[in-house]
């Protein structure tokens, strides 16, 4: 059997590895001309870390993981309000967390592939046609490829779901008019004071996480409600000391409204869609990586008895049948999150500010860390 994956993401990665492993062999084309070395910090945990363990890539994530003392809640100032051990945040999940760079996750993902995977760098779906029997699929390089099915595991932008589906606009839901920000780059005097710790500012309509790499790098990443790309920039400068020294490291950030994907239905045929090209939760939920690699794996499941062609489009109707509870459950806790991420009110900043004062009472900052959920997205 063979599967055409567009995209070497987290879900694309994720799935070819683990249909490889059932004896497929997987074609993924990838827009990119090679990995992305720069990225965002992901808090991972939940059901992908769960897929992740059963996948064997816990160790090579866990290698590849940045590991930090403390969360520390500054003003615009640069005083530290407040403090949170991340052992803490750890136990909340009884250490079933990581905080790990975008790209290290690829990173990790591509390591691990078997045999029977073979990755097409800088190349994508030109056009692509479900005869009923095989996907024959025509890309920009101008290869042709047949397959028993064809995966747009592309992300947000997808283009299989672009050629097959419709245009971006149907399906991408901008929530709350917030713009998200986020960069690495390297700034060895930020990091020295960093020391190990990530620094969190939450002001009206603004937050701002600030945190060192290995070696002398630095990540940053702020959401904005209400600005336009454009002044994304001057807003986190504006936001006072920790701003004005975070935007110093600002190279080719990622801007873009926090959004979610809602396509249905997911199947066409036997083409799929996987990952945030369906089922983005938004990036303020904290968990679309890791519902993309557990995504993938039950995808994975689904088609691995497949013999025959009938049987990939029962396993794709299956997929999306047993899937899409759990998507769309963890969509509405994101639509939450984005509503409370970087408070609206006076009221709100209030609240935000006595939970971390009362984090500093012992026996009350594990409610807190249990609350933050996790350490880039806490709030
Ligand atoms: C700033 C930020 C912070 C986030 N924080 C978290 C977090 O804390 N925890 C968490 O779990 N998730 C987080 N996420 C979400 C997470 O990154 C995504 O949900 C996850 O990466 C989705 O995986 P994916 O494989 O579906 O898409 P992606 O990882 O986006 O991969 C899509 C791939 O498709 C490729 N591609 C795009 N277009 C084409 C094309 N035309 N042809 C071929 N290939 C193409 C891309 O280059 C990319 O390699 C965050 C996201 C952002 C932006």
């Amino acid at each position: 059997m063979h599967a055409i994956v567009s995209g070497a993401g987290v879900a694309g990665l994720a799935l070819a590895g683990r249909l490889a492993l059932d004896g497929w062999t997987v074609d993924v084309i990838e827009r990119a001309r090679a990995p992305r070395a720069s990225g965002y910090l992901i808090d991972f945990f939940g059901p992908g870390f769960e897929a992740a363990e059963r996948l064997g890539l816990l160790p090579a994530l866990r290698a590849r993981a940045e590991s930090y003392g403390e969360l520390r809640s500054v003003d615009a100032e640069g005083r530290v309000r407040g403090r949170l051990p991340i052992s803490l945040v750890e136990q909340a999940v009884a250490g079933r967390y990581l905080t790990i760079l975008r790209p290290r996750i690829v990173e990790a993902l591509q390591a691990s592939l078997p045999e029977g995977v073979r990755i097409r760098w800088g190349a994508q779906v030109e056009t692509a046609h479900d005869d009923g029997a095989r996907v024959q699929v025509l890309l920009s390089d101008g290869e042709r490829l047949e397959g028993d099915v064809l995966v747009g595991a592309d992300g947000v932008g997808s283009r299989v779901r672009q050629l097959l589906w419709g245009p971006h606009g149907q399906f991408v839901r901008p929530l709350a008019d917030l713009l998200a920000v986020a960069w690495t780059g390297d700034d060895p005097e930020l990091a020295a004071d960093l020391g190990g710790r990530v620094a969190m500012q939450v002001e009206l309509d603004r937050q701002l996480l600030v945190a060192p790499l290995e070696g002398s790098g630095v990540t940053g990443f702020a959401v904005l409600r209400g600005i336009p790309p454009a002044r994304a920039r001057a807003a986190i400068a504006g936001m006072g000391a920790l701003g004005r020294r975070a935007v110093r490291g600002i190279r080719e950030p990622y801007v873009d409204h926090v959004a979610q994907t809602v396509v249905e239905p997911w199947v066409r045929g036997r083409v799929v869609l996987l990952g945030d090209a369906c089922a983005a939760v938004s990036l303020v939920a904290g968990q679309g990586a890791s519902l993309a690699i557990a995504g993938a794996e039950k995808l994975a499941e689904e088609l691995a008895w497949a013999r025959h062609p009938h049987d990939v489009t029962v396993g794709l109707a299956a997929f999306e049948r047993d899937w899409r509870p759990t998507v769309e459950r963890e969509q509405a806790r994101g639509r939450r999150a984005a509503a409370a991420f970087a408070p609206h009110t006076r009221l709100e900043l209030e609240a935000n500010r006595a939970l971390w004062r009362a984090a500093a009472i012992p026996g009350v900052a594990h409610l807190v860390a249990r609350a933050a959920g996790g350490v880039t997205k806490a709030s």
